[in-house]
């Protein structure tokens, strides 16, 4: 059985009085015991906050981004014992607006996983194609490419903490979502690249969740798909009626 996730990404929005404003609409609005495992990803002056707000709750936090160095000369960065000394252990790490807006590259990506890896860190892997990659038939490739440069040489036993967000950038914060049946094609395609290039234990028990638009008028669809075993939601993860509606959508 796969883990069901649902994992709000608040991006670079909502200072600290309306994060704690959300986080109190979100303890309202959330059932006691949901049946998807629910994690939320401030930005990092809201981190310890909410970590302490829902300490008492199921609901994981998770930073957006972490340094691949231990520590050190890298001013303004953020640490993995950073993270983890405030409680967060959870990371989201290639978001596309990172590789666009930051040059976060395919090797760079490789070494934070790998430093997130051996503080014992559980990774949301973020990839996804550009709008021009699928209309020349490139996604496929492009998706393994990704998945190759960034996980592929992790051995097999590091998969237990890697959740995998495939995340299509047309669709990122525009509205316009995959069909589920171009969800659950990607996810297949995904399913048997981790087969073939890591072993069938680990294409088997590996959560991969869709990201790109997900409302609650389109999340159940999406989670109905038999390779699509959650959502990474932006938008709608800023607030709190549709983030739990979304949360409640399997
Ligand atoms: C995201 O940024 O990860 C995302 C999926 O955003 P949105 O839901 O707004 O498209």
């Amino acid at each position: 059985m796969r883990d069901k996730i649902v994992a709000g990404n608040w991006k670079m929005n909502n200072d600290l009085a309306e994060t704690e404003e959300l986080l109190g609409k979100l303890k309202l609005q959330m059932v006691k015991e949901p049946e998807a495992t629910v994690m939320v990803a401030p930005s990092f002056t809201n981190l310890y906050p909410t970590f302490q707000a829902l300490k008492d709750t199921p609901v994981i936090v998770a930073a957006q981004n972490m340094h691949e160095s231990e520590s050190g000369a890298f001013t303004g960065e953020i640490s993995a014992a950073m993270l983890k000394s405030i409680g967060v252990t959870t990371v989201i790490l290639g978001h596309s607006e990172r590789r666009a807006y930051f040059n976060e590259t395919g090797e760079i990506l490789a070494k934070k996983v790998k430093t997130a890896i051996e503080n014992e860190m559980t990774v949301i892997f973020c990839f996804g194609e550009e709008l021009e990659d699928r209309k020349n038939n490139r996604h496929f490739d492009l998706v393994e490419k990704q998945l190759k440069e960034g996980l592929f040489d992790l051995p097999q036993s590091s998969w237990k903490n890697i959740i995998l967000a495939y995340e299509p950038v047309w669709a990122i914060g525009t509205g316009e979502t995959a069909s589920p049946e171009q969800a659950q094609e990607m996810h297949k395609h995904i399913r048997n690249l981790l087969n073939k290039n890591v072993g069938k234990e680990v294409a088997d028990s590996t959560s991969i969740l869709y990201g790109g638009s997900v409302k609650p008028n389109n999340a159940k669809e999406i989670f109905a798909k038999k390779d699509v075993d959650g959502g990474l939601i932006g938008g709608a993860s800023l607030n709190a009626v549709d983030f739990v509606e979304i949360v409640n959508s399997f």
